[in-house]
């Protein structure tokens, strides 16, 4: 029997928003754009909800049922950069995650129980990491098979954790819409509607023959899923385009020496989380936010690919001086890596101004220590970048 999990992020966009911009915790966010505009809702946090907004409805009418909601654009590229970090975290419980919407994957997990335990604490862990790194809340269902998987993390959102047994499967569908079987639209509905079939319970109560007479194949495949029968498998696709972190301070500085021990700090988060999915990149882009709000991105392509902070800082910090950070003082700073492959498919440089070797082996052991005892178990003794330049790495 498999065990799949399928994880969707609560409100996503607006979650990320509110991520983003603490003052906008606890209120009710809407984006989409301003309810002047003629487009709709995209999402809406569960502020807004209480307020009768949800997605797909015109953004005027969420300006006048809730004149107090905070209007927000689509920022897809932000969304996109976070989602590639979700991902990065699902990956390393499973090669088989199979990203299934900017904020929804499955994840088989039958092969990984061993290494993590069972699919269930894998989802707990899962839910736990993103909460605490990435600061988003999430749903989660655990089940024999992809549809029951998404049943279940849509059953109790937001912060959701719904595990499926498969004795419990039949009476659990049964009061479900058939809106929630695999492949059924609006139209399907009304079909489906006008056969006297509304609930899920309505299938199961029907011979499989009445439903093939009616509908064919589809009508068989309604039948199997009523009964929570689904045996696609997940499929892996390599999502990840880019890995990153950023920080916004509690007050705006141009301390040189505390930025750099910051970007320090995310680039060594960044080549963590590479070696931990066994990647490498290779396009290295910071970002810088000034007291004005000005930001200003800047990236450059290695010429080998890497997942060592030493390397990632190093370029890091060089693009940063080039943009002359400090002039004025700075509220956030990011960095991220992009161009990522597989690092077992990438050859090692024979020649290369860092000592890729003793990297190798320096990281291994520090990874291995901090698997082990955790992320605080070991730190730099002293921060560079005066260490950097003594060793010229
Ligand atoms: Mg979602």
């Amino acid at each position: 029997m498999r065990k799949i999990i399928h994880l969707d992020m609560d409100a996503f966009f607006a979650s990320v928003e509110q991520r983003d911009h603490p003052d906008y915790r606890g209120k009710p966010v809407i984006v989409g754009g301003s309810p002047s505009s003629r487009g709709v809702v995209s999402t809406c946090s569960y502020e807004a909800r209480k307020f009768g907004v949800h997605s797909a409805m015109p953004l005027c009418e969420a300006g006048w049922r809730c004149p107090q909601g905070i209007f927000l654009p689509v920022r897809l590229k932000r969304y996109q950069e976070i989602s590639g970090e979700i991902m990065a975290i699902l990956r390393e419980y499973t090669p088989l995650v199979e990203p299934f919407s900017i904020d929804e994957a499955f994840l088989d997990v039958t092969g990984s129980e061993l290494l993590f335990g069972s699919a269930e604490m894998i989802a707990r862990k899962v839910v736990e990491r993103i909460d605490e790194e990435l600061n988003l809340p999430a749903s989660v269902g655990v089940a024999p098979n992809k549809f029951l998987a998404k049943i279940g993390s849509d059953l109790k959102k937001p912060r959701g954790f719904v595990v499926i047994k498969t004795e419990d499967v039949i009476p659990l569908l049964a009061p479900l819409s058939v809106s929630k079987l695999w492949g059924v639209g609006p139209k399907n509905q009304e079909q489906l509607r006008k056969l006297g079939i509304k609930r899920i319970k309505d299938i199961q109560d029907l011979p499989v023959k009445i439903l093939r007479d009616q509908l064919g194949e589809f009508g068989e495949h309604l039948h199997r899923l009523a009964f929570g029968l689904d045996d696609r498998p997940v499929l892996p696709r390599q999502e990840i385009k880019s890995i990153g972190h950023e920080t916004t301070f509690q007050k705006d500085t141009d301390d040189r020496e505390f930025l750099e021990e910051v970007l320090l700090g995310l680039c060594t988060r960044v080549a963590r989380r590479l070696r931990k999915s066994d990647l490498v990149g290779q396009v290295i882009m910071i970002k810088l936010r000034d007291t004005d709000f000005k930001t200003i991105t800047r990236q450059t392509t290695l010429y080998y690919p890497t997942a060592f902070e030493e390397v990632i800082f190093k370029y890091a910090r060089r693009l940063a001086e080039e943009n002359e950070w400090g002039l004025k003082p700075l509220r956030l700073i990011g960095v991220s890596i992009s161009g990522l492959q597989k690092n077992s498919a990438v050859q090692l440089p024979l020649f290369s101004e860092v000592r890729q070797e003793d990297l190798h082996r320096l990281h291994q052991t520090v990874d291995r220590i901090k698997d082990r005892f955790g992320e605080d178990a070991i730190t730099r003794g002293s921060l560079l970048p005066k260490e950097c330049e003594k060793k010229k790495i």
